[in-house]
This record gives C-alpha cells, sequence and structure tokens, in this order.
C-alpha cells in the first residue's frame, strides 16, 4: 500500500498527532471527534460554507501570475492570494468553517486564544456574523504589543480576557482557553486557529482551508493546462495556510512541497521559531508532534519579527512532512523576510503580511528551472505589519 501523508483514522500523521488531552477535556474532543466528519460532509453545511466563502469572504481567490518576479527569476511564479480574503488573510476559511459547526452542535458561545490578535479577529468577525458570544483570550504582553488587533476585536463585540500567568503570550493563552472549555464543556465551543491541538483539530483546520489548494488545482488547471505545479511553498507557523495549499496534492509526489519556517535572528541565536531544526519530540496542546524545549521538556520561547510565526511548535501534518522528507524546510531569517516585504511590494504592488514575505525568500535559497512551475501562497496582507515595516526600514 502506498503510504499517506493525510491523517489516518486514530488522528496521527504517521508518528505525530493523536489527543494527549486531560481527562476533563475527553468530552469536549470526543463530542467534536464524533459528529465533525458527519456533519461538515452535510450538503446544508457544504452549501452555507460555500456560500459564506464566495459572498462573505470573497473566494475563489486569484492566482495571479508574477510577471515581473517570474521574468527576473526566470521561472513561473504565481501567488495564491489569500491576502485578498476578507479581513486580510486565510484565517477566516477556518473560523467560518468552524462557527458552522459549532452552530450545528448547538453552542451558544466561542472562546478562542490569539498571539498576534490575526485569529481572534477572524474569530471575532465570524462570531458577529452569527450573533454568537465571543471571548478571546489573549497574553497581557500581546495584548499591549498588539493594539489595533485587540481594538478591532472590541469593535466587533468580543470580550478580550488578558492572560496574566507565565510569560503572558500565547502559549498562556491557550492553557487559559482550555480551562474556560473545561468549565464550559456544554454551550462552548473552542476555535483554534490552526493545525494543531489534540485530533480533530489539526484535520478538522486543515479539510476547511484545503479550499484553497483546491481551487489553485482548478486554477491551474486552466492556465498551465496541468493541475500540478512543480513546487508549493508556503510559510509555517502553526501551518494552517500551509496545509490548505498542500491538502489535494500531500500524496501526489509530481509537486514538491516546500515549508518555509522563520529563523528569526538566525538558529544558532537563541531567537528562532525554525522548529523542524531546532525542535524534538514532545506534546504541545494536546498533540503528539516537534515542538522547542529544553533538555527537561520546558517549551522554549520562540522569537520571530512575525508575529504569526513566533510559535514553538508546528502541527503534526508539518512534523510527519518533515520526517518522513515529504516536506523540504528552509528556515530564513528576519532580515530577508524584511527585505522580501519589500523586494514585492515593489515588484508586484502587493505589501505582504512579514509571515507571508518569509515565504517569497525561498527564491534566493532555491534554484528553479526556467519551466518549472511554482505557486507560493501569499497568505495575508501587510495593513497590519505597516508599523513594522515603517520603523525597520525608517520609510
Ligand atoms: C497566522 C498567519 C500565518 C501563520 O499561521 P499558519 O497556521 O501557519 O498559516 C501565516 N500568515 C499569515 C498572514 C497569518 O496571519
Amino acid at each position: 500500500m502506498k503510504i499517506s501523508y493525510n491523517v489516518d483514522k486514530n488522528g496521527f500523521y504517521g508518528d505525530f498527532g493523536g489527543a494527549f488531552i486531560p481527562e476533563m477535556m475527553h468530552a469536549n474532543i470526543e463530542e467534536l471527534k464524533s459528529k465533525y466528519l458527519k456533519i461538515s460532509s452535510e450538503i446544508s453545511f457544504k452549501k452555507e460554507f460555500d456560500d459564506l466563502l464566495e459572498k462573505y469572504v470573497g473566494r475563489p481567490t486569484p492566482l495571479y501570475y508574477a510577471k515581473r518576479l517570474s521574468k527576473k527569476y526566470n521561472t513561473k511564479v504565481y501567488l495564491k492570494r489569500e491576502d485578498l480574503c476578507h479581513t486580510g488573510a486565510h484565517k477566516i476559511n477556518n473560523t467560518i468553517g468552524q462557527i458552522l459547526l459549532a452552530k450545528k452542535l448547538g453552542k451558544t458561545r466561542i472562546i478562542a486564544e490569539t498571539g498576534a490578535g490575526q485569529h481572534g479577529v477572524a474569530t471575532a468577525t465570524v462570531c458577529a456574523l452569527m450573533g454568537i458570544k465571543c471571548i478571546i483570550y489573549m497574553g497581557e504582553v500581546d495584548i499591549s504589543r498588539q493594539a489595533p488587533n485587540v481594538a478591532r476585536m472590541k469593535m466587533l463585540g468580543a470580550e478580550v480576557k488578558p492572560a496574566i500567568s507565565g510569560s503572558k503570550t500565547l502559549k498562556d493563552a491557550t492553557n487559559e482557553a482550555i480551562r474556560d472549555w473545561i468549565n464550559n464543556p456544554v454551550d462552548t465551543h473552542y476555535i483554534i486557529g490552526s493545525v494543531v491541538g489534540p485530533h480533530p483539530y489539526p484535520d478538522m483546520v486543515a479539510r476547511f482551508q484545503s479550499v484553497i489548494g483546491n481551487e489553485v488545482k482548478k486554477q491551474l488547471k486552466k492556465v498551465e493546462g496541468n493541475e500540478n505545479p512543480n513546487y508549493v511553498i508556503a510559510c509555517v507557523g502553526g501551518g494552517s495556510n500551509a496545509a490548505g495549499i498542500f491538502y489535494p496534492y500531500l500524496d501526489n509526489d509530481k509537486v514538491k512541497i516546500i515549508c518555509v519556517e522563520a529563523a528569526g535572528k538566525g538558529i544558532k541565536s537563541g531567537e528562532s521559531a525554525a522548529t523542524s531544526v531546532l525542535g524534538k519530540e514532545g506534546i504541545i496542546h494536546g498533540s503528539k508532534t516537534l515542538l522547542m524545549q529544553t533538555k527537561d521538556g520546558q517549551i522554549t520561547e520562540p522569537y520571530s519579527i512575525s508575529a504569526g510565526l513566533d510559535y514553538p511548535g508546528v502541527g503534526p501534518m508539518h512534523a510527519n512532512l518533515y520526517k518522513t522528507g515529504r516536506g523540504k524546510f528552509i528556515s530564513i531569517e528576519d532580515k530577508d523576510a524584511m527585505e522580501w516585504g519589500l523586494i514585492l511590494s515593489r515588484m508586484e504592488g502587493i505589501i505582504p503580511a512579514i509571515e507571508t514575505s518569509h515565504a517569497f525568500a525561498v527564491l534566493d535559497k532555491m534554484k528553479f528551472k526556467k519551466t518549472d512551475v511554482i505557486v507560493f501562497n501569499c497568505s495575508g496582507r501587510g495593513d497590519k505589519d505597516l508599523d513594522t515595516y515603517i520603523e525597520y526600514f525608517k520609510l
């Protein structure tokens, strides 16, 4: 039998994944696990999901042929324009899917964790859309670092609750959200923002995000006469935009998969988020995966100039892509990512999110053939990062 890089029936990707959760969370996860596939494959669910993706999010997003970049690098470069989604990134594909699921499960209250605030905004947005109560947990440090996104969440009617333990950042916010869910198992759904957490979250989020890759297939077929590119390339924080664009190509070895991580100030600098290089097998947020940790298993604080890549682990799908060699992993330092933010702005008129900029830096790190078709997931737009760009480039 040919091996598959997709999830197996026990919630594992090779050696990674599963649901390593406290007993008290068992009921919530069981409910989700027993119902998510059935509900999300119902025709009425699919219709509502597709309809909202089209009319509310603005899908399908274009597949754009980047003429000037292609010419400069003597290859064919396409951008999948997730930056054009409502709220400015791919994250809303997942929150739309999960809010519909929560409604079908009869939930009346939504919780979520957020680091930079992007997932918080995407969650607050769909809660407003559905008229459902929304509570966002966010580290106290992040609340002060990410003021515009906190304001957006409040504007959208969400309650932002500070996490004041530990380093007061994303992992502490996640702990608070888990605590809340354990205390409110009946009326509450927890919307996780990436392909991380206990099974079924990684699979569920990957399925909702797979709309990205499925559109690419159709769009490429039209323009290139072939639905398979030579390469698909995406940045990886937790891994959801990457999982979304890789999804239909996972088991298709004609298509090479490239994952781009944040090297921060350099892999050896102690300030990095390059999980594949620096991580060891362990359990984080209920899932067995690769994570950055000390010798005795304490999670180490990651660092990247882009808040969305600043996560100490990767999802189990990506851990497996790394371990099996199906995916090639490249890590890009802050300075190269920032440079690429400027290059993409000036060569194509697209100001990317700093997360997204990391992916494009691969063009300087790998050699491509003239006939190669390369699809980059342009995961988000740079509005949220303007202050960082301004300060960095003294604009
Ligand atoms: C959140 C975010 C990411 C990283 O998250 P993934 O789950 O790895 O996709 C990447 N790009 C943008 C624009 C983001 O907002």
